[in-house]
């Protein structure tokens, strides 16, 4: 048997077409989504992916701009410009491009973004909200949510499977394994420090793999009929890309299986211009616009 290959482009597509009503009703009201993207430095796959997101806005009708910082800017420049767009009417999601340089103090620049604001979900209000799983007011990590939108989207069962989530990074395994929880899913986490980790991710229905190790994940490792969720993105010797996961060999063995690229990538750039959209609703409705006019 081989497995069922999710086609994230085509879920991620779907999902854009669902938000563009949204964001018509909401310039219907004199208010288009605006995003902010701070990038710092020159990383070259930080520029791909910046680049990524604003053609996913101009998509859907959201509006956004990138303030650019040289490598050698200094925090305080940062924390301003981070404020003042806190202030903007036309900004209602902001993030922070990551990595950022070592010289600044990621922590201290993330907790500066307004927490109606933090449409990448890393303040740690949302990350605390997360933990509590209260969901009303908070904004999920993308990637995590495009996961379980994937997962939803299949009709895969989460409550009360066995989930293995490979990775446990601030931005993809832990609010990974958190999500999945508040699911109802029995989750382990396992990293770089885990013993003999096959023993793990055999017993897994459901795996998720966040390691950033090409072909961490072979055919042994992988129970019969399990679905699998590459979210590891590497770039190999030859130029092309490559999840972590065997693809070729544990397709044969999956019920479902990512590919990668065009698995949970676009996944999570959709779920920036979600939670954006998401954002301006709320701060609309904060404002006082009545429920009817947003429904
Ligand atoms: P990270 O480096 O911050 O964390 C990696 C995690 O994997 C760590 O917890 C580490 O302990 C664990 N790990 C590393 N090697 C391991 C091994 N041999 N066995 C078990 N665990 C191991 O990385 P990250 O930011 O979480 O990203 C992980 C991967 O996902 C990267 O390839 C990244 O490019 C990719 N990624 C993809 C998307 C997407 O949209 N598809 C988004 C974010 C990250």
């Amino acid at each position: 048997m081989t497995a069922k290959i999710i086609d994230g482009k085509a879920v991620a597509q779907r999902v854009r077409q669902e938000l563009k009503p949204r964001v018509e009703r909401l310039r219907a009201l004199g208010v288009q989504p605006g995003l902010a993207v701070i990038l710092v430095g020159s990383n070259p796959a930080s520029k791909v992916y910046v680049g990524q997101k604003t053609k996913a806005c101009a998509e859907v009708g959201v509006h956004s701009e990138v303030h650019e910082f040289p490598g050698n800017v200094d925090q305080d420049s940062l924390i301003r410009r981070i404020q003042a767009l806190n202030a903007s009417p036309k900004i209602h999601g902001m993030i922070v491009q990551l990595p950022l340089p070592d010289h600044l103090d990621m922590r201290r620049i993330l907790e500066t973004i307004a927490v109606e604001k933090d449409v990448d979900g890393f303040h740690l209000y949302n990350v605390g909200g997360l933990v509590i799983g209260q969901d009303h007011t908070v904004f999920p990590p993308c990637t995590p949510y495009g996961v379980q939108w994937l997962l939803e989207s299949e009709g895969i069962r989460i409550e009360g499977q066995n989930v293995v989530v490979v990775g446990a990074s601030n931005i993809v395994g832990k609010p990974m394994a958190l999500m999945l929880l508040k699911k109802e899913a029995t989750v382990s986490i396992c990293h770089i420090k885990t013993r003999d980790l096959a023993q793990y991710t055999i017993l897994a229905d459901i795996l998720v793999v966040a390691a950033g190790k090409p072909r961490l994940i072979t055919a042994p490792m992988v129970k019969r009929g399990a679905v699998v969720i590459d979210v590891g993105i590497n770039r190999l010797p030859d130029g092309t890309l490559a999840g972590d996961v065997d693809f070729e060999e544990v397709k044969e063995k999956a019920s479902h299986i990512t590919p990668v690229p065009g698995g949970v990538g676009p996944m999570t750039v959709t779920m920036l211009i979600w939670n954006t959209v998401e954002a301006a609703e709320r701060i609309l409705k904060r404002n006082g616009a009545p429920e009817t006019a947003l429904a």
